[in-house]
């Protein structure tokens, strides 16, 4: 194993790494660094968690520091969550530096990123609609990029965002411009664009999807009808009792569902999802990191990526349709190492997955028994009508409407119906209808 010395780091660089605990590089830092150092065009199949900021953002900045003013590298991601990760990560090993980091997404008033992007900044991190937004009001000289990271491409491609990375790629200078391209999954449409774009390419893998889901991983189910789903999500709460613990669902509204008959049966839930306001979905983030609440209901979307650690268990409340989706979620319990549990509720139409999952992923899926009796006659449909008609009105969908781009990440994520959402798929007729609405699931079980 190589340190980062031997990857010809410079000694700056070495030293703000050293302050956050980067000492030994990861394999897709040791298998990456070199390609971009040597000016190569990088695709690279490699999930979060794997250390593939880093990759990308370690030589790069060697690279453009003293260079002088303009964007020399823009970091494209799908949802605010994640640039905000990336921004912070910037900021850390810039320190010292001249290199000014900078951050725009959607969801918040565009003037105060308009005056810092007049001020100047060589790195720009941020989410494809409010990118274009700046781009169309003239805000964004991209021609000076000389590094183009698309990190999770996969996701924003599932998003809708094919176009808007197109046109914002078209804004930079193909002679200068190198791009650096990072995925989970490699669909063919993610490899069109690597082949188009890029000219002197590499492509690098980081582990294998089955590696993904760790032999320590306990990966446990059990078959519901969908409307026994919430007695068989608490008396599961009940036998294992999850510590800190991610529950996800496909949709927004369903994921408000559950809050409210957590919040009903006496949890301290919170709530993630790319309909909450910014300051919202942040300050829930920030809740489960601090550990003030152990239960983080979600989208996957929303989800996607946060970089929680010690994460115990997942529960999938709604299964996902895609095995990758699976392996997405639960790789997640066991980062950095610790044991994990996965649990997911199937409903009959989606016993053929266990299969799946199982042959697509490499794992044992458990069925477990779950006495759900005591829970049965609870009327969940009053539980989740209460809470929207009384207090704890969390905000939901901010701006839907408005037809602009300012809310940026995930703003596709609902639009056009698309995707179902708060009354489209749960809101006052109560959790049966549900089922009714399958056909407004989004694609993937996002
Ligand atoms: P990422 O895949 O970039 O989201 O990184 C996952 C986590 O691993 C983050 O918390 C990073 O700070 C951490 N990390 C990445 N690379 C290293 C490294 N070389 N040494 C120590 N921690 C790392």
């Amino acid at each position: 194993m190589s340190n980062f010395r031997d990857l010809a780091i410079d000694e700056w660089l070495l030293e703000n790494m050293k302050k956050i605990g980067f000492e030994t590089p990861t394999e897709v830092q040791e298998k990456s660094i070199p390609k971009i150092l040597e000016g190569h065009d990088i695709v690279v199949r490699a999930k979060t968690g794997t250390g593939k900021t880093g990759a990308y953002m370690i030589p790069t900045l060697q690279m453009i520091k003293g260079k002088g003013n303009g964007i020399r590298m823009l970091i494209v991601l799908p949802t605010r969550e994640l640039s905000l990760q990336v921004y912070h990560f910037g900021r850390q090993l810039t320190r010292g530096t001249s290199i000014r980091v900078g951050i725009v997404y959607g969801g918040v008033s565009i003037n105060p990123q308009i005056d810092r992007l007049r001020e100047g900044v060589e790195v720009l991190v941020g989410t494809p609609g409010r990118l274009l937004d700046l781009m169309e009001r003239g805000e964004l000289d991209l021609s000076k990029v000389e590094f183009l990271v698309l990190d999770e491409a996969d996701i924003m491609l599932d998003m809708g965002f094919i176009d808007d990375i197109e046109t914002i790629i078209s804004k930079t200078n193909r002679a200068i411009r190198k791009m650096l391209l990072f995925s989970a999954t490699m669909p063919n449409e993610i490899v069109k664009i690597a082949d188009k774009h890029m000219k002197n390419k590499v492509r690098l893998s980081v582990g294998s999807e089955e590696e993904i889901t760790a032999e320590h991983i306990k990966h446990l189910y059990c078959v519901a009808s969908s409307s026994f789903k919430f007695s068989t999500l608490l008396a599961y709460m009940k036998k294992y009792k999850p510590k800190k613990t991610i529950i996800f669902t496909a949709t927004q509204g369903r994921t408000e569902n559950i809050y409210s008959v957590l919040k009903a049966v006496g949890y301290k839930p919170l709530l993630l999802h790319g309909g909450l306001t910014q300051a919202k979905r942040e300050h829930q983030i920030g809740e489960f990191r601090a550990e003030r609440g152990d239960i983080l209901i979600a989208t996957n979307v929303a989800a996607r990526g946060i970089d929680i650690k010690e994460i115990t268990d997942i529960i999938n409340f709604d299964a996902p349709d895609d095995p990758k989706i699976y392996v997405h979620r639960v790789g997640r319990s066991a980062r950095m190492g610790s044991e994990g549990r996965a649990f997911t509720i199937f409903e009959y139409s989606q016993i053929h997955m266990v299969g799946v999952i199982e042959r697509i992923a490499g794992v044992r899926l458990e069925k477990v028994r779950l006495e759900t009796k005591e829970f049965d006659n609870l009327e969940f449909g009053r539980m989740i009508r209460e809470r929207r008609e009384t207090e704890d009105r969390l905000p939901r969908f901010a701006g839907r409407g408005h037809g602009d781009r300012s809310h940026g990440g995930e703003r596709r994520g609902f639009g056009g119906g698309r995707r179902g959402g708060y009354g489209r798929d749960g809101g006052h007729g109560g959790y049966r209808r549900d089922n009714r609405d399958r056909g407004s699931r989004p694609r993937n079980g996002y």
